[in-house]
Parts: structure tokens; C-alpha cells; sequence
């Protein structure tokens, strides 16, 4: 479904960045990931290659929390490949502490990461899009949009500006060719979520309409389909992954 096209994948080392890197890769695309330090990108093209020796699969580590960092690696991407079809920013930290602990310093950090981060890589890329003709936007946001967290408020607030995002460059990047959509995971199964304690994931789970959290891959076959021209008509759309979670 992806061939021939060149994707940028935030996050792209583990857990549902990894699962999407994986199904580009098995849907014939090229494949940049991004991890936080090169040594753990570097870890996972190696074991992606191990997968399929014919992947086309590489590994940067921009710091996506300064613009710069990230327009020189996509620069060099593009001088590399000659265009970036599709992005996918899915970089993200979550946190659970509570509002009477929450720090300026710990609000800052996780709104860098997941919320300034996805203007960084778009608007590091865009352009290119732009004179290329088009390109493929896909933002990860969360279920939490809907819920809100008990605890660890900036995380839904960074992910409900993602969705404003979202809907906004979706209408003004349409113009261009530029379609910009976003996934919604409900709960996954990925090391973000290994770090909730059972007492707290259990009744969350007996609530969902599937009585199951996701597997990584589910998520990324949402991803997949956005970015395929299966959804060439889509854009400004939320679309909730998450077993029917009305948590
Ligand atoms: P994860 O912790 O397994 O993966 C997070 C990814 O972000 C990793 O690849 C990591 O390298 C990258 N990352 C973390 N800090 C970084 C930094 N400072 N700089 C660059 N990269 C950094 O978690 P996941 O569950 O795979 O999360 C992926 C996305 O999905 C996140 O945006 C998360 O908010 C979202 N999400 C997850 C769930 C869930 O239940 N797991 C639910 C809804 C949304």
C-alpha cells in the first residue's frame, strides 16, 4: 500500500511507533525512524533487519523539543531520499502525578514532547510537502481527550491540543495536498502502560465494550490505512482505536 513512499516515524523504537514502523515496512515503504539517543534507533533498524533483510529501514535521533534539531535531520533525510510522503509524529511521555505535585518543570517537559514536538516535525517538513505536491500528516492522540486522567493532567491536555492540531492544519494545510489526521489509541499494550499499576488497568479494562486493551499492531493498522491512498478522501479526522472505551 506504501510503496515507493518514504515515512518519518517519531518514537519509531518501541510500542506503537515500532508496531507502525514494522507495517510500513511490511507495506513496502521507506522507513526513518527516530528514537531519543541514536544507540537505541540503531538497535532497532538492527533488529528490523533481522525481521527481513530487504527493509529499507533507518535510524535518527533529532531532539524533537528544539526545531532546529529536527530541521537539520529532515533535511539530511530529504537530501538522502528527495522527499518525505508521510509523518508520523507519535513521540510522547505520560505522567500521573498528581495536580498538588505537578511541577512548571514536569508540565513543560511532557507538553515539549507531545505537543511541541508535532509542530516542530510539521512544520520541519511541510514545505517539502507542499512542492512535492502532498504528503501524509498522522498525529498520535488518546482516548484521554474524552476521559481526562484522575491524575497527570498535562498528559490529556497535551494530547486534546494535539487533536486542535489536528482539525486546524488539516484545513489549512488541505490546499496543499497535505492531509492531516490522528489516531486515538485507547489502552495499549506498550511499556507506557506497563507502568500502571494492575489495581488501576484492571477496572479500566473489565469497562471496555471489547474487555481487552489493544495490541500494538492494532493500533498501527490504523495508521496504515490513514496513510494509505484507501483514505485519499480523509482529513481533519479523529479517529478512536480504542475497543469502543468509554471510560
Ligand atoms: P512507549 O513508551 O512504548 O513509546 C514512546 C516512544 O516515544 C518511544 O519510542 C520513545 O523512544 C519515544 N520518546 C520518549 N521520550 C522521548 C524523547 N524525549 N525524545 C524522543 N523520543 C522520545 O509508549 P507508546 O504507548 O508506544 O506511546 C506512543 C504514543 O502513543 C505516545 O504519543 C502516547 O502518548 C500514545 N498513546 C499511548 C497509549 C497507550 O496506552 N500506550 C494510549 C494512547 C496514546
Amino acid at each position: 500500500m506504501l510503496t515507493g513512499k518514504v515515512a518519518v516515524v517519531t518514537g519509531g523504537t518501541r510500542g506503537i511507533g515500532r508496531a507502525v514502523v514494522e507495517k510500513f515496512l511490511r507495506n513496502h515503504a521507506h522507513v526513518v525512524l527516530c528514537g531519543s539517543r541514536q544507540a537505541t534507533a540503531d538497535r532497532a533498524v538492527d533488529e528490523l533487519k533481522t525481521v527481513d533483510p530487504s527493509w529499507y529501514v533507518e535510524g535518527i535521533a533529532p531532539d524533537l523539543t528544539r526545531y532546529e534539531s529536527v530541521k537539520g535531520a529532515f533535511q539530511s533525510v530529504l537530501e538522502r531520499h528527495g522527499h518525505i510522503d508521510i509523518l508520523v509524529n507519535n513521540a510522547g511521555v505520560s505522567s500521573r502525578e498528581p495536580f498538588a505535585e505537578y511541577t512548571p518543570e514536569l508540565f513543560r517537559r511532557v507538553m515539549a514532547l507531545n505537543v511541541e514536538s508535532v509542530f516542530h516535525c510539521t512544520r520541519a517538513v511541510y514545505e517539502a510537502m507542499a512542492a512535492q505536491g502532498g504528503g501524509v500528516i498522522l498525529n498520535t492522540g488518546s482516548m484521554v481527550t474524552k476521559s481526562g486522567q484522575p491524575s497527570g493532567m498535562a498528559y490529556p491536555t497535551g494530547k486534546a491540543a494535539v487533536d486542535g492540531l489536528t482539525v486546524s492544519l488539516a484545513r489549512e494545510l488541505g490546499p496543499l495536498g497535505i492531509r492531516v489526521n490522528a489516531v486515538a489509541p485507547g489502552i495499549v499494550d506498550t511499556d507506557m502502560t506497563h507502568s500502571v499499576p494492575p489495581e488501576v488497568l484492571a477496572p479500566l479494562t473489565a469497562r471496555i465494550p471489547l474487555r481487552r486493551i489493544a495490541d500494538p499492531g492494532e493500533i498501527a493498522g490504523a495508521f496504515l490505512f490513514l496513510a494509505s491512498p484507501a483514505a485519499a478522501y480523509i482529513t481533519g479526522e479523529i479517529l478512536h482505536v480504542d475497543g469502543g472505551a468509554l471510560i
